[in-house]
């Protein structure tokens, strides 16, 4: 079995210099995540806000925490103290408490939209319709402690590599057309966080700029 470090090594070989790699630590213990952070990791993502604050607790502060899962909005004052990115906001009410808490904690805290492009029922995300209500809403002007820096989605796990790519390209043409919609001033808006350890390369051919990967780096998880 190889090293978290060698792995890192063997994932960034193929990473384009613009593709951001967010290590998905979720349930990986503290000492894992620190082989990796020795390595030179310095972007982790958590998908569970139990998991995340601990961990934030425990590992150097220089850290950027990525909460890339399923997020409920009594849970966002927790993490809204020191949490980098949220990569799964699917409604203007999530979108509301990270605003207010982060006004709280005096900070802004970046944030992308969750699409839903998945075939499968059960993944969460916006709608192209849901995004636009949202993005034109008189709620979202009043927020000054959120910035909205692109799109995130997950691809249906499957075999199917056409499949999986055609959902990517949903999502880039998704990002091309809100960048032209709503953020055509904006050079924040320029992320699209899609690709996993089953399916980054595709990811990465359709115009990833952000992979979220995990057990390629870590293991399987039990
Ligand atoms: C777990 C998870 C990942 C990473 O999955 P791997 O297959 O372990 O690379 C990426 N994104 C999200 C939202 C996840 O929950």
């Amino acid at each position: 079995m190889s090293s978290v470090s060698e792995n890192l090594t063997q994932i960034r070989t193929q990473l384009p210099q613009e593709v951001t790699l967010v290590a998905v630590s979720k349930t990986y213990a503290v000492e894992v995540v620190r082989e990796a952070y020795n390595a030179g990791q310095r972007i982790f993502g958590e998908n569970r806000v139990q998991e995340l604050v601990p961990k934030h607790e425990a590992l150097p502060k220089d850290i950027e925490w990525h909460l890339i899962g399923h997020l409920q909005s009594n849970k966002v004052k927790y993490i809204a103290p020191f949490v980098s990115m949220i990569h799964s906001v699917d409604s203007l009410k999530l979108l509301q408490e990270i605003d207010k808490e982060a006004a709280k904690n005096g900070r802004i805290i970046s944030v992308l939209l969750q699409f839903h492009i998945a075939t499968e029922e059960t993944k969460f995300g916006l709608s192209m319709d849901e995004a636009r209500e949202l993005l034109s809403s008189e709620a979202l002007k009043q927020m000054s402690h959120v910035q909205i820096e692109g799109v995130m989605g997950m691809a249906t796990f499957s075999e199917n590599t056409e499949l999986v790519r055609s959902e990517f390209k949903n999502l880039k043409a998704i990002f091309e057309l809100l960048k032209s919609e709503f953020f055509s001033e904006s050079d924040a808006f320029k992320h699209i966080s899609m690709g996993m350890s089953g399916d980054y390369r595709i990811a990465i051919e359709e115009g990833s700029t952000m992979v979220r990967i995990g057990s390629s780096i870590f293991g399987s998880r039990n």
